[in-house]
């Protein structure tokens, strides 16, 4: 059955252009329109908006984005065999898509956001998606340079993104999301929706950047939320001993009794903003992702 869009089924696309997925680069295809339409939709109303996608693969979701009126995507996709595909999405649209290939994560996103308002909407490689999304919410501008995120992660990750205090998942992913944006899973997607499917379910998480978050040191409240989460389930007195221990929670005026799962984003930023700048456990200057992973990788299968 031809898409409403008058381009070929993608099952046809991938076929056509031997698009086998490879594990490697976290391929798992989305053939179904209806599903990657309500991802777009998830976006809210795309006209006169630049969509800004990573790795678009063969164009799925890409299609659905374009259909719903986006006046531009800019998509950047790691796979060269994607591009002829891409090439006639576009064909079918005119001057409304342009493909990058390369590594979204060595791309700077803001130098190419040219032409606001701009929505990033991603089916993400599960492999880059934690670290993609910390460069697009810990930039020292804010806000940043987006209006929007719609992105799809293994659902675990997305509700570490939108947990709060005396949550299971909450943790440091969450107050540095919820610090610096408003979070919700918009829908689940089964692993049978993916082409070849996953071993985990997906969710859809949206995001909006607060106006006006409470001013803070990035590199001090991930130092914060590092030996807070680090030892979880003992009282902040033990778990920031290294930092400042009783000291810093007195001065933050924070029960020193109290655990790390039971603090408020607000609370660690207070936290953060008392912890003296010779207080770090280590030099952190700009986050990384690796041990926001490596926090979440336990019990993550990345397939
Ligand atoms: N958007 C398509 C869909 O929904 O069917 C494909 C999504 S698939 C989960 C992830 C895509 O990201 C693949 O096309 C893969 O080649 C691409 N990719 C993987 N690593 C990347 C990177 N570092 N930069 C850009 N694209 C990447």
């Amino acid at each position: 059955m031809a898409a409403l869009d008058g381009l070929p089924p993608l099952r046809d696309v991938i076929n056509r252009h031997g698009l086998d997925a490879r594990k490697a680069l976290g391929q798992n295809f989305l053939l179904d329109l209806n599903l990657t339409q309500k991802i777009a939709r998830t976006a809210g109303p795309l006209d006169g908006v630049t969509v800004f996608e990573v790795g678009p693969g063969p164009g799925g979701l890409t299609r659905a984005i374009l259909a719903l009126g986006a006046k531009k995507v800019v998509a950047i996709e790691r796979d060269p065999r994607c591009l002829p595909a891409l090439q006639e999405i576009s064909d079918h649209y005119p001057g409304r898509l342009s493909v990058i290939e390369g590594d979204a994560l060595k791309i700077n996103f803001a130098a190419l956001a040219a032409e606001p308002p701009i929505r990033i909407i991603a089916n993400l490689p599960y492999n880059v998606g934690t670290q993609l999304l910390l460069n697009w919410l810990l930039p020292s501008a804010w806000p940043p340079f987006w209006q929007s995120m719609t992105l799809m992660f293994q659902k675990e990750v997305g509700q570490r993104i939108v947990a709060r205090a005396d949550d299971n998942h909450y943790g440091r992913l969450g107050v540095i999301c919820g610090w610096r944006t408003e979070a919700h899973m918009a829908f689940d997607v089964p692993p049978q929706a993916f082409t070849p499917p996953p071993k985990v379910t997906s969710t859809v998480v949206h995001m909006t950047p607060r106006a006006h978050p409470q001013e803070c040191d990035v590199s001090k409240l991930e130092t914060v939320t590092q030996a807070a989460f680090g030892q979880r389930r003992k009282m902040l007195r033990q778990s920031l001993k290294s930092i400042g221990g009783e000291a810093l929670l007195a001065r933050a005026g924070i029960d020193p009794q109290r655990r790390a799962e039971t603090l408020s984003i607000d609370e660690f930023v207070t936290i953060a903003d008392h912890l003296a700048d010779g207080g770090r456990t280590n030099s952190i200057t700009s986050p990384s992702a690796t041990t926001f992973e490596s926090d979440i990788a336990k019990d993550l299968d990345h397939s």
